[in-house]
């Protein structure tokens, strides 16, 4: 059976319902990617890696993982810390404002629980992704051994999946974010870039630039995702420029490249071509940007994929 581990940060999602009542769901870029990615694809073992609480929330978070029929075998629940929380406001010019509580996460610990037990029951896996988010919020010190355990996970023959998603508050600097984005591409096998994250960090200013610049790694696969203008792939010295629809009604561009990612991903694990792995990925994407909210509604964002045949 095909198998993929996602590891990243859940959050709790707070906004407003009315002038004294929160609603709150869940939702964070890795595990977004998992959730479009197993509604496509549900013959794949879809796993998510990460660290939560033991607290009333992180159950419920949890439960959701169990809902969206997610693996949580790797789900740890910390003793003492809780899941990592925002709060989402929307203005009337429908600019977008985030407060965060996930300083003291337990995400920022799940490295910790990668014992090499753990490690060497990952080594099942085809495919393990990860982003620049988790990247960022696990422990400094615990970043070498990071790097260590996803070199045994390569070395057993998984492959390494990266998407930078780079989040500037969530480093100390530009240098420190460079150094580690190295190394997560000098590791990994395929790599997921938008062309906005890597022109905050390395001046690109556009998706051929991008895919130039991935050339000085050792990637075999390359997708670079460009917003409505179009998605760039490189397989080998194969370069392919596919367009994209513009979607018209867009509603909130959350979670666009998370699903992008997501069913891009399951549809190269089920052994569809880059050409229709995009497609696939950019209906998704163009439909979860139609909907409020990081994860679209379960039977609309179904529908949707019917017309492409998922
Ligand atoms: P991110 O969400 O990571 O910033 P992009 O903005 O490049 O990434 O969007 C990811 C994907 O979402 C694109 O590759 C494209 O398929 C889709 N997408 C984004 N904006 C639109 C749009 N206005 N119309 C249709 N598809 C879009």
């Amino acid at each position: 059976m095909t198998k993929i581990f996602f590891l990243g940060e859940c959050m709790v999602e707070l906004r407003e319902l009315d002038d004294s009542t929160m609603g709150h769901s869940f939702a964070g870029d890795v595990y977004n990617s998992a959730v479009y990615m197993k509604r496509c694809f549900p013959t794949i073992t879809v796993s998510m890696i990460t660290a939560i609480g033991r607290d009333r929330l992180s159950e419920k978070m949890l439960s959701r993982f169990k809902s969206e029929d997610l693996d949580t075998q790797f789900v740890f629940q910390h003793p003492s810390k809780v899941a990592g929380m925002y709060f989402i406001e929307t203005d009337s010019a429908g600019e977008r404002r985030f407060t965060y509580w996930r300083n003291d996460s337990a995400a920022k610990k799940v490295v910790q629980f990668l014992t090499d037990d753990v490690v060497e029951q990952l080594t099942a896996a085809d495919m393990f992704f990860f982003s620049g988010i988790p990247l960022a919020i696990i422990d400094e010190d615990s970043r070498d051994a990071f790097w260590q355990k996803l070199a045994r996970l390569k070395q057993a023959g998984v492959k390494l999946v990266f998407d930078p998603n780079y989040r500037a508050q969530l480093w100390a600097s530009k240098d420190a974010a460079i150094e580690q984005f190295n190394k997560a591409f000098q590791i990994s096998d395929i790599a997921l870039p938008g062309v906005e994250d890597l022109s905050v960090l390395y001046g690109i200013a556009s998706a051929e630039e991008a895919l130039d610049f991935c050339q000085q790694y050792q990637l075999e696969e390359m997708v670079v995702k460009n917003g409505p203008q179009s998605v760039v792939t490189q397989i080998g010295t194969e370069r392919h420029s596919h367009q994209i629809t513009p979607v018209t009604n867009v509603v909130d561009t959350t979670s666009a490249g998370d699903a992008f990612n997501g069913v891009y991903l399951g549809a190269r694990l089920s052994g569809r071509s880059v050409f229709e792995a995009v497609q696939l990925g950019a209906k998704a994407a163009g439909t979860v940007i139609q909907h409020p909210g990081a994860i679209a509604p379960l039977a609309a964002f179904k529908q949707a994929m019917s017309e492409v045949g998922i």
